[in-house]
């Protein structure tokens, strides 16, 4: 697909985020303690799905540590095209990329052992997610995925009414847990993320890659609309960070 098909503002963003090794929160550490609860290490020739792998943080752990193959899918042709000069560097060979949407992923039903997918699945919606995925997953088999979670019972109305009105089905981690159980998953074990995974890991990276970014777009409205947005949502979690993180998820398939 032409990278042109995209709407201005969404292509906008991809090429803000394009050259950075990480476009969510998270870590290499906490992909593989979610690896640690979902028991595939003791598994082999495995068939693996890196959903919305973005340029491949979590899909170069997970070919680092399975045995097995693993197709990364993203939107963006760009994103995959660093996914793949990033393996080729380690000298990895176990991934394959493709430029899919989640309404048309390329594989059959209970084909796959896992699926993966960090910081993506709220495109879909979490529950509309869990129910598409499902279905790809073989018996046993794995879903881990992270996701927009409140920390606390209660928050600040400021910090409740933009996540709600952003992604409305932001929830606590029992209610996320109760939509994996009523909808044929098992959870094999949960953990927030802390703020390391946003700051150091994200939203560092994301504010050094800010200057280049407008340099490259020629300063343009949309542009600096776009900075200005990020910041936004960076000073937000500044204030913020004791009531939401992304909560990990790891769930198995029951019949
Ligand atoms: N997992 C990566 C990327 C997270 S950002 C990481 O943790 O760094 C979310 C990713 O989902 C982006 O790369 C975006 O291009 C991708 N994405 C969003 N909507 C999608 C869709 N409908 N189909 C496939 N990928 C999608």
């Amino acid at each position: 697909m032409p990278t042109n098909a995209f709407p201005p503002e969404i292509q906008l963003l991809a090429d803000l985020h394009k050259p950075n090794a990480r476009l969510g929160p998270g870590s290499d550490e906490h992909t593989r303690l979610a690896l640690q609860l979902s028991g595939l290490k003791d598994r082999a020739d495995l068939r693996i799905a890196d959903l919305g792998c973005g340029t491949g943080a979590s899909t170069l752990v997970l070919a680092e540590e399975l045995d097995g193959e693993i197709t990364a899918i993203d939107l963006f042709p760009e994103f995959l095209a660093e996914l793949n000069r990033r393996a080729a560097s380690r000298g990895i060979l176990n991934i394959t990329t493709a430029a899919a949407s989640f309404d048309d992923l390329p594989f059959e039903p209970h084909s796959l052992d896992a699926i993966w997918s960090e910081g993506a699945i709220y495109n879909l919606g979490f529950e509309a997610g869990v129910k598409a995925w499902r279905e790809f997953l073989a018996p046993a088999g794995i879903l881990a995925v992270s996701e927009l979670t409140w920390t606390t019972a209660n928050r600040p109305s400021e910090l409740q009414i933009h996540w709600e009105s952003e992604y409305p089905e932001v929830d606590t981690a029992s209610a996320k847990i109760a939509v994996l159980e009523d909808n044929g998953f098992k959870l094999e074990g949960y953990f927030p993320l802390p703020p390391s995974c946003w700051l150091d890991n994200y939203y560092r990276p994301l504010q050094a890659r800010f200057p280049s970014f407008l340099d490259e777009q020629e300063r343009s409205s949309a542009s600096i609309l776009c900075v200005e947005e990020n910041k936004r949502e960076i000073a937000l979690y500044e204030r913020f960070q004791d009531f939401f993180s992304y909560g990990f998820y790891v769930a198995k398939r029951v019949a």
